[in-house]
């Protein structure tokens, strides 16, 4: 199966059915399964053999969705969560703890931001944020003994910065700290960290794999491609788990992933439903096709938006005079992905208007889905803050994020002409 192209793994891969079983994974609508023998299932207690016991802890259904992103992703193990906060909240708590650091990127997804700069501190984990394109000895400064994961974005939302893999990779590798991406924006059909140094790849599934707009979800890969036994930044991994009969997890095959779902998951629960893992299935078969026509779709709609003359300035990576262009055609070559933002030349009050004149591309705070749609985070999510307060967060007030949709670009073009025309 791995050696299928991207395409073929996003229809083919997480569930091979048995003889007359279901053809596309059957919704386990069940909390708990039923054994036997009090061997059996104290053997899965034990993780000595596989299967599933309470849906808390993996769920048939669920799982054929962690197995087709792991496939995805050239990852050894996934594990499905309630929402891309969930996941993203794991992956730290799997290994950082009070008066661990760990290093981040600024330019992240808003609510990212948010728990590493005000909810982790309270809990004794300290967040370092570097600007993504500052030289490497800068970033380098920040990785101190306590250091225990870097944490970085594929394609920054909002801000569109495209990860300059190479260089975050070369600091993890030298300092022996884990190196996580979030990878939600470009998925792996533009682009697989793993094979770029990344060792934990996050998504919040809410956006282009499920695709829909449907099911909120979260997933966390572990690339199986960092060795923590002996690595003296992470003792919880060499030492017994006394709350799993002793379990050294450096010592298991795959150990991140074991730490993550039999720790992390057991205590926190934030378990992705049945339900959505079904949606979520289902909404990556098409994930190779959505992307290829995001991207398309994005590349002419920036096209026509540099050209426009009320428009003051746009932010896409497909563009040739964009910053990241360079770094894009590197790490993201089959295409860039659906997002962009752009700010249109006049006041608030003439972004507004450009908002509401549009007919069929939509406000919404959602991103990432079949459906094209805008948001003025100046007038709605940013309202509260002062036009100093805005430049600082590195949203102008003139800033438009659109998320470009799988319709016909003619029609969205339009769309954005005739809605330009009233402003
Ligand atoms: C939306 C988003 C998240 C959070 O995901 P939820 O599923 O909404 O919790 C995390 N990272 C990125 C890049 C996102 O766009």
């Amino acid at each position: 199966m791995s050696n299928y192209k991207i395409d073929t793994l996003c229809v083919q891969a997480g569930y091979q059915p048995k003889s007359g079983e279901a053809r596309i994974p059957p919704v386990v609508q069940s909390t708990t399964f039923f054994y036997e023998k009090t061997k059996d299932m104290a053997d899965l207690f034990d993780l000595k053999s596989d299967g599933y016991f309470y849906s808390r802890l993996a769920n048939p259904t669920v799982a054929a969705f962690e197995n087709k992103v792991a496939a995805l992703e050239g990852g050894v193990c996934a594990i499905g969560c309630s929402s891309g906060m969930a996941a993203t909240s794991l992956a730290v708590f799997t290994v950082a703890g009070a008066g661990d650091n760990i290093v981040a990127s600024s330019a992240i997804y808003g609510g990212s931001y948010n728990l590493f700069s005000t909810t982790l501190p309270k809990l004794g984990i300290e967040c370092r944020f570097f600007d993504p394109d500052s030289p490497a000895e800068e970033i380098e400064k920040l990785i101190d003994g306590k250091t225990r994961l870097i944490f970085t974005e594929t394609i920054a939302n909002p801000a569109i910065i495209v990860l300059d893999f190479d260089k975050i990779a070369a600091i993890a590798k030298k300092h022996g700290v884990l190196f996580a991406v979030d990878n939600t924006l470009a998925t792996p059909v533009l682009c697989r960290p793993k094979d770029f140094g990344a060792n934990i790849v996050i998504h919040s599934s809410s956006k282009y794999l499920d695709g829909h707009a449907a099911a909120l979800g979260g997933v966390i890969v572990d690339c199986g491609n960092f060795v923590f036994e002996g690595n003296d930044r992470y003792h919880s991994f060499n030492t017994p788990d006394e709350s799993y009969h002793g379990l050294v997890y450096a010592q298991l095959p795959v150990a991140f992933g074991t730490k993550c779902r039999a720790q992390m998951m057991r205590d926190f629960g934030a378990v992705m439903s049945p339900q959505n893992g079904f949606i979520s299935y289902i909404g990556c078969d098409t994930l190779a096709l959505r992307m290829e026509r995001h991207s398309e779709n994005a590349k002419k709609v920036a096209a026509y938006l540099s050209a426009h003359p009320k428009i003051e300035w746009i932010n896409h990576p497909s563009l040739k005079e964009n910053k990241y262009h360079k770094t894009a055609q590197k790490y993201l070559p089959r295409g860039q992905g659906g997002m962009m933002s752009f700010g249109i030349k006049g006041d608030v009050e003439k972004c507004a208007a450009f908002m509401e004149a549009l007919k069929m591309i939509t406000q919404e705070t959602h991103v990432a889905d079949v459906r094209s749609c805008v948001l003025h985070p100046a007038s709605t999510t940013h309202r509260q803050l002062s036009a100093e307060d805005l430049k600082k967060a590195g949203v102008p007030y003139n800033l438009i994020r659109l998320s470009v949709g799988i319709e016909n670009a003619e029609d969205i073009i339009a769309d954005l002409e005739q809605a330009l025309k009233k402003v």
